[in-house]
């Protein structure tokens, strides 16, 4: 028998969320610090469904997206607050409804986790991360089964009784966040109820094919060269090839000319060899004193775990970040005091 759609919301949920919605004017929707392809996509698509119930909607991240994502309809219009300060200020302290898209847990937004803290407007979490935050919301739709926040918002606006109304923008947009936070639909996608969405987005005429490569295939030279230069230079094998790790300096980012988003993808790279069940990444952040952790694994090796207890952090069983508040070669010695710790998983 074919698949078909199971319900998102009870009927109960869908009433609470309706009446939130309802009353409230002014909307603010954000998602987390260093927006990736699934904040963004189910952003812009959630705000297309209540701008066209006549809602004054803005966008606020905490920091600008990676320079792949702009082609996406809308993008243009995102307030960051690490940018336009006032902006975005004024859109919580004047919000009615706030909606948490794509994070579990407000210390995500950084240095903008006090405007929501104490923003007086109503708060929604719509998320696929584990153990929501849900003391910090007045509702939580938490769906750690979904492959992104995005699929959750198509769902909703099914739900809703909004699919017809959704536009060719907002499809391109949550097929982005889909395809994106899915590895172009290599992991976390095998639910067959996915490709009943996909085929609903096809039917507004999206092209997949354009958004993939839009997305995957829209590097500079030197994003191409710094592939190179860290699979040759720095990568590191440990535990008979089955965890890796490489490290990114600022002085090595400024050589190839790096440009938000360049580093996207790379940690997934090592997994490409036979029998590598770990991959992580040790980037010195640009914007502040702070070392990125980005983890990748394979079947059940727990990412998540890893990232919460050596570096900060959390995430999804396959994919986690965090960060270090050390120098680089300290954190080194912590990946490879986790990888020690965990090699009985490896
Ligand atoms: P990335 O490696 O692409 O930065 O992050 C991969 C995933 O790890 C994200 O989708 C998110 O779920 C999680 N993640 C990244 N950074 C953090 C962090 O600082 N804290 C927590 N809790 N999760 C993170
Ligand atoms: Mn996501």
């Amino acid at each position: 028998m074919l698949p078909t759609l199971t319900p998102i919301l009870s009927d109960k949920e869908l009433f609470q969320l309706m009446a939130l919605i309802r009353p409230s004017h002014k909307v603010v929707i954000c998602g987390h610090r260093s927006p990736d392809g699934d904040a963004l996509g189910s952003a812009l698509g959630w705000a297309e469904y209540l701008k066209n119930l006549g809602k004054y909607v803005t966008i606020v991240m905490p920091n600008p997206f990676p320079d792949f994502l702009y082609w996406l309809p809308g993008s243009k219009q995102v307030v960051f607050h690490s940018l336009h300060n006032e902006r975005a200020c004024k859109a919580f302290a004047e919000a009615d409804l706030i909606f948490c898209l794509d994070f579990n847990a407000i210390s995500r937004l950084q240095d903008m986790a006090d405007l929501v803290r104490k923003a007086r407007a109503t708060r929604v979490i719509i998320d696929h991360h584990l153990n929501p935050e849900a003391e910090m919301a007045d509702m939580v739709i938490s769906r750690p089964q979904m492959c992104s926040t995005s699929e959750i918002i198509l769902r909703l606006i099914d739900a809703l009784g909004a699919y017809e109304d959704l536009s060719h923008a907002g499809a391109t947009a949550l097929y982005t966040g889909m395809m994106t936070d899915t590895g172009g639909f290599t992991y976390a996608s095998s639910n067959p109820e996915i490709y009943l969405l996909i085929s609903m987005l096809l039917s507004k005429g999206i092209d997949k094919d354009k958004i993939y490569r839009n997305v995957f295939y829209s590097f500079s030279e030197n994003r191409l060269r710094l592939m190179g230069y860290i699979l040759h230079e720095k990568l590191q094998f440990y535990e008979n090839h089955k965890a890796s790790l490489f490290t990114m300096t600022r002085a090595e980012m400024k050589e190839f000319h790096f440009i938000r988003g360049d580093a996207e993808g790379l940690v997934n790279l090592p997994l490409q060899v036979r029998g590598m069940r770990l991959s992580i990444s040790l980037r010195e952040d640009t914007e502040k004193d702070v070392v990125r952790v980005s983890l990748r694994s394979v079947d059940d090796f727990p990412c998540n775990k890893m990232a919460e207890q050596f570096f900060n952090g959390g995430g999804h069983l396959n994919a986690s970040g965090g960060e270090l508040p050390f120098p680089l070669e300290e954190a080194v010695k912590t990946a490879e005091a986790a990888i020690q710790a965990y090699k009985d998983l490896l």
